[in-house]
């Protein structure tokens, strides 16, 4: 971290405690300052109170699992989140994707591996607003506009709720309508991943989040190209 970035708030919560004391330690060290929680319900309480800038979140945990911590804290306010799974099952990946999780991990996972995804995520957070305080036009692709200022979306006039990765995705995407983009580049662009390109679950972080957004903008805006990757369709 440069001098002039300011110092980052990380919330980890996992209620094995070894494994959070060795997260928290880890992040310290890399120049953030760490809260942490060890229940459902207690990590939501501290979200409310310290307002991290990232958050780091089990999925099994006492009190009310990680899946309604994130629903909640996100209701309060967007935040990144980092997901740490026990097992790399799609329906656990697809069910966190839906209640707003911005990337996960699945355990075992390398302390430097953690602390990459939340710098990626953390990056990604900066360009937005960088790009918000740009103001940018906004994007026209069929009955689809998306507004990079306001990170506002809306098909054939109705607004629709995306997440800070879905909206991300779909920017992407609308820049190129029309055209194939690669996962590989997906991952580049969107996720920030630079050399992660094979990395397991690399593939599937692309796919979820596509279907994701795809149940809210319409399947049939987001074209697959099998073995290449999805296109923006100019629909109305
Ligand atoms: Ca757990």
């Amino acid at each position: 971290m440069t001098s002039s970035m300011p110092v980052r708030t990380a919330l980890v919560v996992e209620d094995e405690r070894t494994i959070n004391d060795a997260l928290a330690q880890r992040l310290r060290a890399e120049g953030y300052t760490v809260e942490q929680a060890f229940d459902g319900p207690s990590a939501v309480e501290v979200a409310a109170a310290v307002r991290p800038d990232v958050v780091l979140l089990d999925v099994m945990l006492p009190g009310f699992d990680g899946l309604e911590v994130c629903r909640r804290i996100q209701a309060e306010r967007p935040v990144p989140v980092l997901m740490l799974t026990a097992r790399d099952d799609e329906a656990d990946v697809l069910v966190g994707l839906g209640v707003g999780a911005d990337d996960y991990l699945t355990k075992p996972f390398s302390m430097r591996e953690v602390v990459a995804r939340v710098a990626a995520l953390l990056r990604r957070v900066e360009r937005a607003e960088a790009l918000a305080a740009e103001r940018p036009a906004a994007l026209e692709v069929g009955a689809i506009s998306i507004d990079p200022g306001t990170r506002r979306t809306t098909v054939a006039g109705e607004p629709v709720h995306l997440t800070p990765t879905e909206f991300d995705l779909l920017l992407c995407l609308a820049r190129e309508a029309g055209q194939v983009l690669g996962r590989d580049r997906l991952l580049r662009e969107v996720w920030d991943w630079g050399d992660a390109w094979g990395s397991p679950g690399a593939a599937r972080t692309v796919d979820s989040h596509v279907k994701a957004l795809r149940a809210k903008v319409g399947a049939e805006r987001i074209r697959t190209v099998h073995g290449v990757g999805y296109s923006l369709e100019d629909l109305t």
